[in-house]
């Protein structure tokens, strides 16, 4: 293990320096798998936030804004390869901090690495326009960075949200100043340290731990920061958007979902039905995007149901370091929201038509939920429109095209949906017609896809992280109009 998983107080990453916490200023890291607390983050606020802002400033005015493009390229596919080569170390540490299963925290390390290369390749790639305009004047537009972005990010994909977030940033000349979930810190650390191993200048990422209201809230409002980007909840999201407003900085926000896959009676269920139980199991099912509705046209609706039941029977809930397919939940408070769901599902009389066995002998203290399916909700309740996070699919019957599309579109949120059709006229007229950020055709996710814009429409936020379209967020528009005669 690196040297941030020591067994008492760790810093955070400001300039190029571990500044260590305050005095008691801490928090426990607990191990969601056994409930046992293994580590201590330090618990930042205004002090360290003030103290990251300002070294991310200096960066701009010293040596990371003296870069060219393609340098801060070389750079980060340097972090790049520095997080492939550490893959191993950042999963033990993703895998205890956050009870992901082995393989899902790998994929993230691997994805965080991915992340880096690709905006690092692109970092000399985004280029001005010329306008044509009146006679005598040369008009062009250049693209510029922000200034000192805030990266506020959530505990589900802390690996994954890191790369996406920062890297863009970065490689348009950024300098950021992160605030890591309290729940998940420690690979936000590492990767922090491995871009001071790659050779950043000091203050181009800094790392400040603590929990959302000390760090997150004050690093929302710095006057400080020109731009910033959040992923999270729906709710915490406002408060961001509200304290950017108050300096008047564009905001990005990532938050949740409840998106939906759409079946109908000509899918190829053979196809579909791993990704329709991926979807909602990865990550047990603590992902903005997981497919959480499954909205079935009526002719195959038993069908659908009885083989979800199967594949949901067969599924291992387990500690994540043995890497099962479901994990635990990421902490005390997740669990007994999405007991509390199901607790109410069960009330209210609805079907669950299957619950994965939680085996004999899963440690006491961890988070453990049994994936479970219900069928036949009704569109209107709670579980077919709120967030669960958890392990926790809702089936509901479409009669037709139209029914699903205005099942799908009946949610608050707007992140990604899914169509499962062999007509593709239909497909098609779905994909335009769902208000969502993204929409996949007979896949689901299509394997991370960092190269494709995504983000939300509604209460799943606005803006776009991924893909080329990040880098425009990333940046700002100036027109230069040089009128030479
Ligand atoms: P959260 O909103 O509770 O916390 C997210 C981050 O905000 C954390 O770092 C937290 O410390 C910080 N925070 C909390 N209160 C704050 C405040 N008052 N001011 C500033 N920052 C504050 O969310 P979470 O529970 O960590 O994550 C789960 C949520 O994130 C879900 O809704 C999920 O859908 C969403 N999410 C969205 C995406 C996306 O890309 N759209 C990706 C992953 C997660």
């Amino acid at each position: 293990m690196g040297r941030i998983l020591v067994n008492k107080p760790c810093g955070h990453l400001i300039g190029r320096d571990f500044v260590p916490a305050q005095a008691d200023a801490t928090l426990p890291v607990i191990d969601p798998s056994t409930g046992e607390t293994f580590a201590m983050i330090a618990r930042g606020g205004r002090a360290e936030i003030d103290a990251a802002v300002a070294a991310a400033r200096a960066a701009l005015e010293g040596g990371w804004g003296k870069l060219t493009a393609t340098e801060r390229g070389r750079l980060m596919i340097r972090l790049a390869a520095l997080v492939r080569d550490h893959a191993e170390e950042l999963t033990a540490l993703e895998v205890r901090d956050v009870g992901k299963p082995v393989r899902q925290a790998r994929a993230d390390a691997f994805a965080c690495a991915r992340y880096f290369e690709f905006y690092g390749e692109a970092a000399d790639k985004v280029h001005g326009e010329t306008i044509p305009y009146q006679d005598g004047y040369t008009v062009m537009t250049v693209r510029e960075p922000h200034g000192v972005t805030g990266h506020i990010v959530p505990w589900n994909y802390p690996m994954q949200i890191i790369g996406r977030s920062v890297a863009g940033a970065l490689a348009m000349g950024n300098a950021c100043v992160v605030k890591p979930a309290e729940d998940a810190s420690l690979t936000a650390l590492k990767v922090a340290e491995l871009a001071v191993e790659a050779g950043f200048p000091a203050g181009a990422i800094n790392v400040v731990t603590g929990t959302g209201e000390e760090a997150g809230a004050v690093l929302a409002a710095h006057p400080g920061i020109d731009h910033i980007s959040f992923t999270g909840s729906n709710q915490v999201g406002k408060l961001v958007q509200t304290a950017g407003a108050q300096n008047t900085i564009p905001v990005t926000l990532e938050l949740g979902g409840k998106s939906p896959q759409l079946v109908f009676a000509d899918a190829d269920l053979d196809q579909a039905l791993p990704f329709l139980v991926n979807a909602v199991i990865q990550n047990a099912g603590q992902t903005c995007s997981a497919g959480s509705r499954i909205v079935v046209e009526e002719a195959i609706y038993e069908e659908v149901v009885n083989r979800l039941s199967e594949a949901f029977g067969t599924l291992k809930v387990g500690p994540a370091a043995d890497d099962p397919d479901v994990g635990p939940l990421v902490n005390a408070k997740q669990h007994a929201m999405v007991k509390g769901f199901l607790e109410q599902a069960r009330a209210d009389g609805l079907q669950i038509v299957a619950e994965a066995a939680l085996p004999d002998g899963l440690p006491e203290g961890g988070y453990y939920i049994a994936p479970t399916v219900v069928g036949d909700v009704p569109a209107e309740h709670e579980l077919a429109q709120k967030e669960i996070f958890g392990p926790v699919l809702s089936v509901i019957r479409a009669r037709d095209e139209a029914h699903a599309l205005e099942i799908a579109n009946g949610t608050a949120y707007g992140l990604v949906a899914g169509v499962w059709t062999r007509d593709g006229g239909r497909a098609m007229r779905l994909a335009r017609k769902i208000r969502v950020g993204q929409v996949f055709i007979n896949n689901y996710g299509a394997g991370g896809g960092i190269e494709l814009p995504f983000g939300g429409v509604k209460a799943s936020g606005h803006g776009r992280e991924k893909g080329f379209e990040a880098l425009y967020g990333f940046s700002v528009t100036k027109t230069i109009a040089y009128r030479h005669g």
